[in-house]
This record gives structure tokens, C-alpha cells and sequence, in this order.
């Protein structure tokens, strides 16, 4: 007897022999281990069970097996195919990503010893008191009938709400309907926003129904959930991050997907490069059950497919209690520049608006998208940047730290004294990054406290609870951060809000910059207002009569979606092409420029036009490997099997060649 097991490195399965004394519990979704190489150790899956002999080696047999039951279940083996074809990469990947770290280790004895606790502390139950659900207000009522009304005939829907109309509230109602029919509920936020804040508010209604699943928890913790879903005793509601869309499911009814527009639910490195939210889709549509889209500000492909009917849609216009939006005041950053009258990043107007808060005891957060003191220091002699050694990028000056830091790899160094070119010893530091925003407020407004939100100071999920939890009980009154701001808090005393420089979101090279700087915009003058007053925003920028400003302070989304759309059509791009990036990844640059320009040639024969590339991509090394990227445009009615077919024929070609040995190819599907 043989088997085929699907192991945690990138191909899809193995043949193994199956001595007769593991006949019986060798069985399709059981783990195994087995050897691999010459001297390593898998934990493994199996995928089949069958009696052909591999053909040309011999069947390595497996050493052992970890279950007598399929810790994988049907459902999750059909949607990891389904990752894998559509995703274009190996099943291995999926699986990597697929189950939590503790169940493959690749040491036995070390998984039969961690097990045993681990599943014990699992059965370990909390009790929680809860409460009925709050009675929706007329317009979310309308709302939520809305949506029950459309998920008669759509299979997805797209709740549109302004920030704090209540998008929160008609979930917890359909989350109650479908629990009290028996079914799971699975409810997606991405990685930043799932804070305890989210979390106490849901656990308020359904208590020791719902299990979290976080990244940041421990391995153990992650076990613990995904057997507690395998068992026959499930949580029936998941609040989840991306990953959790790989949890066993039995009985799904409804997927949330909160923020639906949120960027960091396409996951890109490494492989399975799978976006959370159409994954999600074609997990509910797996088990039958709906799919609630909601965000204030849709991204362009589910608004588009909404409007075109194949998913619903619902709005909601209205904050609850007819809370006022905010007013957004564009301030010219050229014009005050040219008279002078910034301090560092700071308008006069802002700095007044923030005084005028501060002064009634009100709080203020800051945006700036960008961490660390500056981008980059120069030599101020002789004009030396300091740059990564592995990859093609600045150093990144963090001052507190006196280090230079790179984004891509992590390499640091100390800042250098003397300029290792000309030995001067004066730099000029050139960007503005969190760090150095705050320095600046120490100098502007000297009595007021200060906390920073940025991967430098919230690494760990207990840090970034520390920030928001202490932003929201008065500790600082400036709140000063990265993108992780702008994400789903509640915080009742921000009356000011500054968007330091538009202009860095705006221009970056990148045919969504515009629609990701209305939604970050949005989102983070989303969080100004308190009750009755509404929030005041500063917006800083140097295009202030540009139309995209003028959409983003008038709140016009439909004006900002209608003006890019007709670009994206015009220029084949989604949601009217889809986008397929073919990467390739090499030691040697000279050698990678000759297969890039043969694997584009190749390509071009197939598809003609839609092929463009090679080119350097804006980092185009990376970790001591050099990068090349090939862009395919294909049409949405091309058979998505018919491409994969004939990329992998090409790509199989490649590395057929004795020169392409030590290439690396991969693909992007529906990059963001
Ligand atoms: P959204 O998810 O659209 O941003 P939320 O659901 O977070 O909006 O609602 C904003 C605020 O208004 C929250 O503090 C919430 O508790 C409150 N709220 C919204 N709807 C209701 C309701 N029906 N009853 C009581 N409070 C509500
Ligand atoms: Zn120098
Ligand atoms: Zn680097």
C-alpha cells in the first residue's frame, strides 16, 4: 500500500510506502511522518491512499503516524485545492499555511509532549456573563432587512455604511439569527483591527460561543481553536484574522468580512498568496452559506460587482444618533511652505486646531505614513547614503535607537559618526517619518503627552493594546501613527485629526494609490467626532486643488470611483482585467536579465499583448536576490485553467534548462 503526503515545503504531494502494521490509521487527512532527503523529518498529510508504486524511485516508507482520525476535513481539502489551482502554487504551501505551527512540527517527540497539555488546557472553559443584542435603530432595522432581503438571491453582499453608522450592530444581530438556526458563523477582521476592543463588544453578546483567532496567540492557543473546531463541540462563532479561513468549519452558515476593503487581507509573502476576503467568498459558496461584505469604503472591484448585480448591496448613510461627519480643511503645504510659516511637518492652521483642542481638554491623532525618524541621511559633504547591503534600499534612520534599519530584511547598523566616503561628519536627514513628528510636537506643544503607533513601538499585540487602551482612558492626548491608526477604534474624545502629508499616499507609483488614499483618508477622519460636534480634519498637501482632494474632503466616493474607473478600463486593469505577476528570483542580476527576457519571449507567444515585462520592480533586490517582475492582463472571461496550463508548461520549460537551475518563479494572482 501506498500513499501520497502532502508535506510543509513547496510541491505538491510525495509517494510513501505504507508498511501493513499502519494500514488502518493511515488514512486521507491523518498526519504521518515520514522522511524526506537524506537525514530530515516531516510532519505530513495524507492526501490519498492507493496501491501504484511510484515509477523510476523507490517509496521511502513512513515512519509514523499522529492521529487515528483526519484532523482535515473534506470541506478544507476541497478549498485548499481550490487556494492552490487559483493561487498557482503548490499544495505543500497551502498546507504550511493552512494549519497552525504546533500541528507539523518536524520532530515527533517533540509534537507527542507539547500535544498532551495543550489539549488540556484547551477544555479549560471560561464563563461569561451575556446580554441580548441592542435594538437596531430604524435605519439600521431597514438596513439589516435589506441585507436578509437580499441574501434570498445573492450569495454576497455589500453592506456600504458610513464609519460609525452601526455596520458593527447589524452584524451582531445576523450573527444571532444564524447561531440560533444551528449554524457557525465565521467573522473576519483584518490582523490590526481585531483589538480587545472588537472583541469584549462581541463577547458582550455571545460569550463562550465565540473562540479568537489570532496570529499573534501562541501556537498553543492556535491549536487549541483548530481542535475545538474539529471536535464535535465547536465554537460557533469565529472572530478571526485571514488565517482563520483555514480553521475545519462544519456547519458555516455566514462569513463577515469586516473592512472589506483592507489591503493586508491579500496575503504576499510567502506563498499561498491568497486574498482572506475572495477566499472567504468561495468558502461560504462551498458550504452554501452567505457572504456580508462591509466597509464605509468599498474597494473598487466588490463596488463594481455590486453594481453590476452579482453581488447585492445595501446602504446605510446615517451615523447612529446623526452623528455628524467630519469637516475636512484642506491646508495648501506649497503655499505655507513658500511663506515660510511650516514648523517641521506643522501648518499654522493645524498647529491652531490642535491647540484649540488641547486647550478644552480634547485629544488629537496624527497621521504620517511613514515610520521611523527619516527615509534616509545623506552625507551632507559629499552626498553618501547609507543603503542595505542585501537589498536595493535606503536605510531608514530610527533616532532613538541611534540605528539605520532596513524595511525589506531587518538589516540594522549604528548611525556612522564620519561619512565612510569622505569622512565628514555632518548628515542632513531627508523624510519624516513617526518618529521625528514626534519629536517635533515635544518642541510645539511641550506640555502635552504623547503615544506613537507604528511596528516600531507596537510589535506585540500586547503593546498595540497598551497604545489604544491607553489613548482611550486620556493618558495622551496626541496619538500619533502609521496606517495603524486609521483602523477601527473607537475613541470618543478626538476632536482633531491631521493627515500630515497627503502627498506621499497619492503619489506613490501604483494605479490604486488613489483609491487606497480615499479609503486610509476616510478612515482615519472617521475617527474625529464626539457626539454632537462633529470632528474637525486637517488634510496637508501640496495638490490642494487637485480632483482627487476635492473628492477625499467632500467625501465623494462615487465621483472618486466614477473619474478612476474609466482610467482602469482604459488601461486594462482590474476589475476590468485580471492581473497575473510572474516573479522571478535569482542570485546572479546579468544572468536573471537573460532568463527574464526568454521566460517574457516565451510568454509572448502565448499571449501576445497582454505580456508586459520584464522590468526591475521599485525593490528590486531583496535579500541578496535579484527581482523581475512580467505583468499579464487577462480578460475575465479567459479560462483562468487554460492560463494556469500554459504558465506552468512555460515555467516547466524554464527549468528544464541546465542555466535555470537555481531560478525561482512564482506568481501573484490578483496582486494588490
Ligand atoms: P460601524 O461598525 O459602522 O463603524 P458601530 O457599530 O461601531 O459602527 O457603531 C458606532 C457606535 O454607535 C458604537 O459605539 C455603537 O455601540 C453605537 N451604536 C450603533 N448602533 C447602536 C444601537 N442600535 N444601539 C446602541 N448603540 C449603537
Ligand atoms: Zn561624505
Ligand atoms: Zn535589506
Amino acid at each position: 500500500m501506498f500513499a501520497d503526503i502532502i508535506l510543509p515545503i513547496p510541491f505538491d504531494s510525495f509517494t510513501y510506502l505504507v508498511p501493513s502494521s499502519m494500514e488502518t490509521r493511515v488514512m486521507r487527512g491523518c498526519r504521518v511522518v515520514v522522511p524526506f532527503g537524506k537525514n530530515k523529518i516531516y510532519t505530513g498529510i495524507v492526501r490519498s491512499v492507493h496501491n501504484q508504486a511510484p515509477q523510476g524511485v523507490e517509496a521511502k516508507a513512513i515512519i509514523s503516524t499522529l492521529d487515528g482520525h483526519p484532523v482535515v476535513n473534506e470541506q478544507q481539502f476541497t478549498f485548499w485545492q481550490w487556494i492552490a489551482s487559483y493561487y498557482m502554487c503548490p499544495l505543500g504551501d497551502v498546507m504550511k499555511a493552512g494549519l497552525p505551527g504546533a500541528m507539523k512540527p518536524t520532530d515527533e517527540k517533540a509534537l507527542k509532549a507539547a500535544e498532551k497539555p495543550r489539549a488540556q488546557k484547551a477544555t479549560k472553559q471560561q464563563e461569561f456573563e451575556t446580554i441580548a443584542p441592542q435594538p437596531l435603530s430604524p435605519a439600521q432595522q431597514t438596513a439589516m432587512d435589506e441585507v436578509v432581503e437580499s441574501f434570498q438571491t445573492k450569495n454576497v453582499t455589500l453592506l456600504h455604511g458610513v464609519t460609525s453608522s452601526g455596520k458593527t450592530e447589524i452584524y451582531i444581530h445576523l450573527i444571532d439569527q444564524c447561531l440560533r438556526q444551528g449554524k457557525q458563523v465565521l467573522y473576519l477582521l483584518p490582523e490590526i483591527a481585531l483589538t480587545t476592543q472588537i472583541t469584549d463588544r462581541l463577547r458582550r453578546f455571545f460569550g463562550e460561543q465565540m473562540g479568537v483567532y489570532h496570529s499573534k496567540f501562541t501556537d498553543a492557543q492556535r491549536l487549541a481553536i483548530y481542535k475545538r473546531q474539529a471536535s464535535d463541540n465547536p465554537y460557533p462563532l469565529i472572530l478571526g484574522v485571514r488565517s482563520s479561513i483555514f480553521l475545519p468549519f462544519q456547519q458555516l452558515g455566514l462569513i463577515i468580512v469586516d473592512e472589506e476593503h483592507e489591503q493586508s487581507y491579500k496575503q504576499q509573502e510567502p506563498a499561498p498568496r491568497y486574498h482572506a476576503r475572495n477566499a472567504a467568498i468561495m468558502l461560504a459558496q462551498q458550504f452554501g452559506a452567505k457572504t456580508l461584505l462591509g466597509t464605509a469604503t468599498p474597494s473598487f472591484e466588490i463596488y463594481h460587482w455590486a453594481r453590476k448585480g452579482r453581488y447585492g448591496y445595501v446602504q446605510l448613510t446615517q451615523r447612529f444618533r446623526d452623528m455628524q461627519l467630519p469637516i475636512v480643511e484642506v491646508v495648501d503645504a506649497k503655499e505655507a511652505k513658500r511663506k515660510r510659516q511650516m514648523r517641521g511637518a506643522f501648518s499654522p492652521r493645524l498647529i491652531e486646531a490642535m491647540r484649540t483642542a488641547l486647550d478644552r481638554h480634547e485629544q488629537v491623532i496624527l497621521f504620517q505614513n511613514r515610520r521611523g525618524f527619516s527615509s534616509l541621511i545623506e552625507c551632507k559633504q559629499c552626498g553618501w547614503v547609507p543603503r542595505c547591503p542585501h537589498c536595493d534600499v535606503t536605510l531608514t534612520m530610527h533616532k532613538k535607537s541611534a540605528t539605520m534599519t532596513c524595511h525589506y530584511c531587518g538589516y540594522t547598523m549604528r548611525i556612522p559618526e564620519r561619512c565612510p566616503a569622505c569622512e565628514g561628519e555632518k548628515f542632513i536627514d531627508i523624510g519624516t517619518g513617526t518618529e521625528k513628528i514626534e519629536e517635533q510636537i515635544t518642541q510645539l506643544f511641550p506640555e502635552a503627552t504623547t503615544l506613537r503607533m507604528d511596528l516600531d513601538t507596537a510589535k506585540t499585540r500586547l503593546q498595540h493594546e497598551r497604545i489604544i487602551d491607553g489613548f482611550a482612558k486620556h493618558q495622551a492626548d496626541i496619538l500619533i501613527g502609521t496606517q495603524m491608526v486609521t483602523k477601527g477604534l473607537d475613541f470618543d474624545n478626538v476632536s482633531v485629526v491631521g493627515i500630515l502629508d497627503a502627498d506621499t499616499m497619492l503619489n506613490l507609483p501604483d494605479f490604486r494609490s488613489y483609491e487606497r488614499s480615499f479609503q486610509t483618508f476616510s478612515q482615519v477622519a472617521g475617527r474625529a467626532g464626539r457626539n454632537k460636534t462633529p470632528g474637525l480634519v486637517i488634510l496637508q498637501t501640496r495638490s490642494a486643488d487637485s480632483d482627487i482632494i476635492r473628492q477625499i474632503t467632500q467625501n465623494d466616493y462615487w465621483q472618486m470611483f466614477y473619474t478612476q474607473m474609466t482610467e482602469r478600463q482604459m488601461f486594462h486593469y482590474p476589475p476590468f482585467f485580471r492581473l497575473i505577476y510572474v516573479y522571478m528570483r535569482h542570485r546572479d542580476d546579468h544572468l536573471l536579465d537573460h532568463l527574464s527576457d526568454d521566460m517574457a519571449e516565451r510568454l509572448r507567444k502565448v499571449f501576445g499583448e497582454r505580456v508586459l515585462g520584464p522590468d526591475r520592480p521599485p525593490v528590486a533586490r531583496i535579500q541578496s536576490l535579484y527581482i523581475r517582475k512580467i505583468m499579464l492582463k487577462i480578460e475575465l472571461n479567459a479560462s483562468i485553467d487554460k492560463v494556469r496550463a500554459s504558465l506552468m508548461a512555460i515555467q516547466q520549460q524554464m527549468q528544464a534548462m541546465p542555466i535555470a537551475k537555481n531560478l525561482n518563479i512564482y506568481y501573484d494572482v490578483d496582486p494588490l
